[in-house]
């Protein structure tokens, strides 16, 4: 695993002692392993956590008033997709995806652009509804 910042490095250790996003963590993991398998490098981990001013600030430049981001509430990530052929990208996204399924129209990990730089989105249900389905 790599990080862009030491902010991110910081999240990721969060994740990692279980005290924020947990349901993060598997998918993370199995990223950073098919990444290593797929293109013989480690997943370079761009974003997890966004503050609900980091995300009004967003919306402002989008255009996108109110809108919220799975990002705010520890339940997803970023992957920086430029390190991976257009082959490598598609693999990764089958491979994480046939192992977590998000339920409905939603992917756990696809290709993303919402006016930001195109990134690889890595994304998590709600761990209370989650586990109310269980
Ligand atoms: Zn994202």
């Amino acid at each position: 695993m790599e990080f862009k910042t030491d902010r991110v490095r910081d999240e990721y250790a969060e994740v990692l002692a279980g005290r924020r996003g947990r349901l993060l963590l598997p998918v993370i993991l199995l990223a950073d392993a098919l990444s290593q398998k797929i293109a013989g490098k480690p997943a370079l981990l761009t974003m997890i956590f966004r503050t609900a001013e980091e995300q009004a600030a967003m919306n402002r430049i989008l255009g996108t008033p109110g809108a919220r981001s799975v990002h705010e509430f520890w339940r997803g990530f970023d992957v920086r997709i430029t390190c991976y052929t257009a082959d490598q990208q598609r693999e990764l996204c089958r491979r994480v995806n046939a192992v977590f399924v998000y339920g409905g129209k939603f992917k756990t990990f696809a290709v993303h652009n919402a006016g930001t730089a195109s990134h690889l989105h890595g994304q998590v249900p709600d761990a209370v509804a989650w586990g109310r389905s269980m």
